[in-house]
């Protein structure tokens, strides 16, 4: 049998990240603003950003979202990647909004275990230094 050889080292890297024409959900983060887009034809509206329509094809325009909604479904997370490993356990939810044809993915925080439930009320609320990430929104219930 051969030997197998194996060695631990830590990998880091800085690298910059353009947000392109998605960049306006980002910024609306630092304003303590969700921003979707909804087809200026067929009027879906995305809850996660689509510049153009996944039905017709069409160009979205931006749309600010509401801050509250309902937890579509959930689950919680034991594992999670670098960035998010220290946090574990955490729930990621899918957002439902009134009025929004698409899902919000985000964490839910500030919830007692075993208390999530299916079409829960909860709202958004914002990091108070946003780093422009996703995870500058989270939501915790109403
Ligand atoms: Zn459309």
């Amino acid at each position: 049998m051969k030997k197998i050889l194996t060695r631990e080292f830590n990998y880091s890297i800085d690298y910059q990240v353009s947000y392109g024409e998605l960049s306006p959900f980002f910024e609306g983060l630092t304003k303590k603003k969700l921003m979707g887009t909804r087809c200026a034809a067929c009027k879906k509206s995305y809850a996660t950003p689509r510049l153009n329509c996944m039905e017709c094809g069409k160009p979205c325009k931006w749309i600010e979202l509401p801050q509250e909604g309902k937890v579509h479904t959930w689950t919680t997370c034991h594992y999670g990647s670098e960035e998010f490993l220290k946090q574990t356990p955490y729930h990621l939810v899918l957002v439902e909004f009134p009025g929004v044809s698409t899902l919000f993915q985000s964490q839910l925080k500030k919830v007692k275990e075993g208390t999530i439930t299916i079409g829960m009320n909860i709202k958004a609320e914002f990091k108070k230094r946003p780093l422009l990430k996703a995870s500058d929104v989270y939501f915790v219930p109403a």
